[in-house]
């Protein structure tokens, strides 16, 4: 077999893949932040690592794989005391519907799906050991690490530090290019906010800090691969990069693989936009899990994917058509013997499948070979020269196709029981129609009518009528 190229954003270069030991991938995931359901441009990340785990497992390599769960941070710490429980409480929900919307979208269980506050003391243990070594000061209590002593900071990201001032720092997490500076390795206690009572002090840890601790855990000081979306890159990974890098004195991440967003309407789809959609709002709307995999998985992952209501329905018929497919070589009769050139055909398509994601996971170019496939066989069948001993070498290819996408099988009804929806009646309640409402009356307000009649045309194709009355209200019925 081809060797294997992947993308590495800190050469921006596409490498051939080796792993560092023969036979097994040491990869990283950071995995979702749990204050919320995650968004399906979470998900497009979350297929794409699943993509890349399936990929590198079929060309018989072991995975190691961590993926973690953020379950503490500024917003979980901030919801669960206006909630008045506590953080464990707040965040169980969302860890729940997390692993059950990683099982409906078939992404298969990483070896170790961990949460960082089961990890603290791992955090404080390599904190001590930046201290240690003089990367560290402190200011009312929080502890922050000094990037004007890591000199590789900024390798991965290229972010310019001209300008920077030694000792500026910034509190919060999540932050723009701009504001490279030091950041939080352990925050300070505030009022009535969760906290831990350790060796450096009471507190929390800083967001990065967590999956520094928890990759070189289970992966030691250097890992093969770490994935997250491009808004990882910085500053998030950089300082993952300084964090590990200072600590242990060896390259912390071989290869780093970054997916790109999925937009909606031109803008990423975020919480903080707005203008997000959960699993379960797809799924609400009667897409199935396959379709949706499908489509994040469609796309390669270094391209954006912009998610449209074209693009899902042209997904679900995509999946049918080969569902279909395989339908009629597992069912259909065709005349005995068989035909050399049609064997050939199929062997052709799964090496042209398979070349396809060795090209840094070119899933666009894997689905055209098995597409391209089809439309062949389907056409040698309608001219009865199809032969029954073909059948097993394309059905060879379609399992080769269906390792990796996973969305051959007909399992999504059960899917999304399995989530508590039952797809034969998906009705939609009043709550969900006066949401929609709202949506509508938003965009309108920004002068978005694009969204505003695409949210009219929706509620339309699920029988609710909308009626602008006077003074800008809005009255529905059901057709
Ligand atoms: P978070 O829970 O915010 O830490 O995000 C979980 C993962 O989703 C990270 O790898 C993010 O980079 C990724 N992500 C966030 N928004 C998007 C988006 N619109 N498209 C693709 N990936 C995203
Ligand atoms: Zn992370």
């Amino acid at each position: 077999m081809g060797e294997i190229l992947l993308h590495n954003t800190l050469t921006n270069r596409k490498e051939v893949f080796t792993p560092m030991r023969a036979g097994e991938v040491r990869m990283y995931t950071c995995g979702p932040t749990v204050y919320d359901y995650a968004h399906i441009g979470n998900y497009r990340t979350f297929v794409f690592q699943d993509i890349l785990r399936r990929f590198l497992r079929s060309r018989g390599l072991r995975m190691n794989h961590v993926m973690n769960l953020t379950d503490v941070d500024d917003r979980i710490i901030q919801n669960a005391v206006k909630k008045g429980i506590s953080i464990f409480d707040y965040t169980a929900k969302y860890i729940e519907a997390f692993k059950e919307d990683m099982n409906a979208l078939s992404c298969e269980s990483p070896e170790h799906l961990v949460r960082a506050t089961d990890h603290i003391a791992d955090m404080v243990k390599l904190i001590q050991k930046l201290d240690a070594k003089g990367l560290t000061y402190r200011s009312d209590g929080s502890i922050y690490y000094r990037i004007a002593k890591f000199p590789n900071y900024g390798k991965l990201s290229k972010v310019d530090l001209s300008g920077i001032q030694a000792g500026a720092r910034v509190e919060v997490d999540r932050y723009e290019k701009t504001d490279a500076r030091d950041f939080a390795l352990w925050k300070a206690p505030k009022a009535g906010e969760h906290f831990w009572e350790t060796e450096i002090g009471p507190g929390r840890p800083g967001w990065h800090i967590e999956c520094s601790a928890m990759a070189m855990k289970y992966l030691g000081d250097t890992l093969d691969i770490h994935t997250g979306g491009i808004d990882l890159a910085f500053p998030h990974h950089e300082n993952e990069i300084a964090q590990s890098e200072a600590a242990t004195g060896h390259p912390f991440v071989r290869y780093w693989l970054h997916a790109e967003h999925l937009i909606i309407d031109g803008e990423k789809m975020s919480k903080s936009l707005g203008n997000f959609y959960t699993l379960r709002d797809l799924f609400a709307k009667g897409h199935k899990p396959s379709t949706v995999r499908y489509l994040l998985a469609s796309v390669p992952y270094r391209r954006q994917l912009n998610f449209t209501a074209d693009s899902i329905q042209q997904a679900a018929s995509s999946v049918e058509r080969l569902r279909n497919f395989v339908a009629r070589l597992k069912e259909g009769k065709f005349p005995a013997g068989s035909n050399l050139a049609m064997q050939k055909r199929a062997e052709q398509a799964i090496a042209n499948f398979e070349a396809g994601l060795a090209d840094d996971l070119n899933t666009a170019v894997a689905l055209a070979a098995i597409f391209d496939l089809v439309r062949d066989v389907n056409t040698a069948m309608d001219r009865d020269e199809f032969r029954q001993g073909d059948a097993r070498h394309v059905l060879a290819a379609m399992q080769t196709f269906g390792q990796i996408f996973a969305v051959l099988e007909d399992n999504d009804d059960a899917k999304l029981r399995s989530i508590g929806i039952d797809s034969s009646t998906p009705e939609i309640s009043p709550e969900q129609i006066e949401t929609l409402i709202a949506d509508r009356q938003r965009a309108r307000e920004q002068r978005n009518f694009k969204r505003a009649d695409e949210i009219r045309q929706e509620l339309a194709e699920r029988g609710i009528l909308l009626e602008d009355i006077r003074d800008g209200g809005v009255r529905w019925k059901k057709k």
